[in-house]
Order: C-alpha cells, then structure tokens, then sequence
C-alpha cells in the first residue's frame, strides 16, 4: 500500500512538471510571438517617419531652388545618406525577425540572369569609382538567360555581398563572376535530375581577408571580425546573417575562402529551376 502511495505521489509530481513545461513552452511561444510583432510594427512606425526625412533631404540635395550654398548642400548630402543608412538597418532588423519567426515570404517568378549583372552594375560602379576600385562583371558562357528563383532576395544577397567587398578592400578589384556549377562543388540538396543544375555568383576581392577562426563566427548576426574594424569600417554585421538566412530559402547556400590580407571570395550557390514549381520541393529540403 506504501508502495503504490510512493508510486501515485511521483506520477502526480511527474504530471505537475509536464503541466508546468506546457506552461512555460506556450510563454515562450507567446512572447517569441509579441517580440515579432513589436520588431514588425516599430519598423514600420519608424520608416513613416524616416521617409519624409529622406524624399525632403533629398530634394534639397537636388537644390531645385538653387538658394543652398555649397555647405548647406553638403549637409543635406549627409542628413540623406545617415537617413539611408538608418532604414537599410530598419529593414535588416525586420527582415531578420522574420526569418527568425519564419514569417518571410519568398517570391518565386522568371529571373532575367542577363539583367542581373547590369542592375550591380548600375547599383556599384559610382561606389567602386569613389574607392577608386576596379570592378569588373564575369558571365560565364552556358548560362540559362532565365532561371526560376526570388529576384529581391536574390539582389538583396548580391548586394550584401558586393557592398562588404567594396568596403574591406583598399586596392584592387571587385569580381562578381556568374557561371554554372557542378552540384558535387556546391553541396546543395537538390529537389531531383531535372533541376541538377546550379548557379553560381562568386564575389571575390583583393581586400584584407578574414581570419581563419572567424570564417563561421561573421555569418551570425551582429557578428564582425573585430571591434577595432566595426569602429574603422562601419556597418551593424547583419548583412551576412541576412544573406546565409536569404540563401537557405532559395534552397541555396554561401561558401567562403580567404586569405589574410590577399582577399576574399563569397560564392553563392542556387539551384537552376527552370520551372516555378520545382521550388516548393527545395524549400521543403530547405527545412
Ligand atoms: P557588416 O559588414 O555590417 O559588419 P556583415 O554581416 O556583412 O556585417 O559582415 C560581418 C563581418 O564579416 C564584417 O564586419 C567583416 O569583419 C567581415 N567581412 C565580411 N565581408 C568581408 C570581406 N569581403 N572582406 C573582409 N572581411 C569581411
């Protein structure tokens, strides 16, 4: 009778605990829940504001009117690039809250891979000419004209990348170089035979490098190779947390080499869909 009493008061016990884990999961759950919501609608309260900053500096910039002098027109410069920079961090910060929610959508539509080259194009050569860096565009022959992938996310990693080559380099060249890629290179799942094919946009640059030990530590998030180089170079160390989370979705992935002071190479892989609906099955290998 002892016995069976001992064994009542410890399933009792066992039960209490499981009862209070549920408790404690659906919290966590809760305030994982309101910690996205409340990224999500303060981004959004924030850039209200920050938009009517930004279109009336940047008329100002313009001087229409032509009564701003040549300083007044420098700060203008400053107040429309700061007011830039602020909401290319809001919208890192959102983006990245949702992918942790696993709330970012991806759109997968026709991606024009003839145009894409140009539109970096457009976006880096006044950077490159401003760092007096050469920046050059590599298409590989072979290469579809059209592949099936999310075209924002997509530029949206480029741009990462390119930018972070412009910025850790002193001399030398920026190389985006688009080719195609044997799938044993890229080590990606691939959703079946048709689709074996990948795409790869390597970013290399002549700049500092990365160290070793820090190769993996960079691509999570707010993290830099040192505190000495966030104060030299700026930045939030979101943008490559963003890309490696971007490139999961488009069932893809980011490898990096490097050599210390000689350079760095980002390629990224994604698969070559050739239609829209081979991506469903990639973004179920992706999770
Ligand atoms: P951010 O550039 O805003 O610091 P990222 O996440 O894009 O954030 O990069 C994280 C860190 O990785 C950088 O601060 C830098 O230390 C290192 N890094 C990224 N790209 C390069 C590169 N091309 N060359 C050298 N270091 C790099």
């Amino acid at each position: 009778e002892e016995q069976n009493l001992f064994a009542e008061q410890k399933s009792f016990e066992v039960e209490q605990a499981r009862k209070e884990l549920e408790l404690y999961a659906e919290q966590l759950q809760q305030s994982s829940q309101y910690k996205s919501e409340f990224l999500a609608n303060m981004s959004h309260e924030l850039r209200t504001p920050l938009n009517s900053l930004l279109i009336l500096s940047q008329f100002l910039v313009e001087n229409a009117n032509g009564t701003l002098n040549t300083d007044e027109q420098e700060y203008a410069r400053i107040i429309n690039s700061s007011g830039n920079d602020l909401l290319s961090l809001i919208n890192d910060i959102l983006d990245l809250s949702k992918v942790e929610a696993g709330k970012l959508e991806i759109e997968i539509a026709a991606v024009n891979l003839t145009e894409l080259p140009h539109v970096m194009e457009r976006n880096f050569t006044p950077i490159a000419k401003q760092r007096n860096l050469q920046f050059r565009i590599i298409q590989h022959p072979g290469l579809p004209s059209l592949i099936f992938s999310d075209e924002q996310r997509l530029q949206q990693i480029l741009k990462n990348l390119l930018s972070n080559a412009f910025k850790f380099t002193e001399s030398g060249a920026v190389t985006l170089s688009i080719r195609k890629a044997d799938p044993l290179e890229a080590n990606i799942a691939l959703p079946d035979a048709s689709t074996a094919n990948v795409i790869a946009f390597s970013v290399s640059d002549t700049g500092i490098g990365i160290p070793v030990n820090k190769r993996i530590l960079i691509f999570e998030a707010f993290q830099q190779v040192d505190g000495k180089t966030e104060r030299k170079y700026g930045g939030t160390g979101l943008g490559l947390s963003i890309s490696r989370e971007f490139a999961n979705l488009l069932g893809g992935r980011i490898a990096l080499e490097s050599e210390e002071g000689k350079g760095s190479t980002f390629t990224l892989y994604i698969p070559c869909l050739h239609n829209p609906s081979s991506m469903e099955m990639v973004t179920m290998y992706a999770e």
